[in-house]
């Protein structure tokens, strides 16, 4: 699936969800309507490091997903050698949130590490067309 962008939505619940995790982190996995990323599912109480947790999520069989977010608890959002791993199995578009959670402090990287462009969408422009 071709990803065209996130909703404005989905990315203001990413970054609210992990300021209030800090310094915790905070891990989930995203979810794409028609090629947008409308959805977060949630790591039920992450304990252990957050890429365990997502890969154990990917094994379940009916959760369908593009990619997966997670939060650093510090303003350092480059992918860790463990992220990278994760990355290379886990999809194509890969969110991680830093300090200070705000709409600046985010980027998407491709399963390779390298940084890739994510638009953001307007979700109320998209409920509009519906209309
Ligand atoms: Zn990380």
């Amino acid at each position: 699936m071709k990803i065209k962008g996130i909703e404005s939505d989905a990315l203001n619940f990413i970054l609210k969800v992990s300021e209030s995790t800090a310094p915790l982190e905070f891990a989930g996995l995203l979810h794409a309507d028609n090629g947008v990323i409308t959805e977060v599912i949630v790591l039920p109480g992450t304990e252990s490091s957050s890429c365990s947790a997502i890969m154990r999520l990917f094994m379940m069989p009916n959760i369908k997903s593009v990619g997966s977010v997670h939060s650093h608890p510090s303003p350092n959002i480059k992918p860790s050698k463990a992220d990278l791993q994760m990355f290379s199995k886990t999809g194509s578009h890969h969110i991680i949130v830093g300090k200070p959670f705000d709409e600046k402090s985010w980027k998407c990287y491709d399963r390779n590490g390298y940084v890739q462009d994510l638009p953001v969408i307007d979700s109320e422009i998209n409920n509009d067309e519906i209309v």
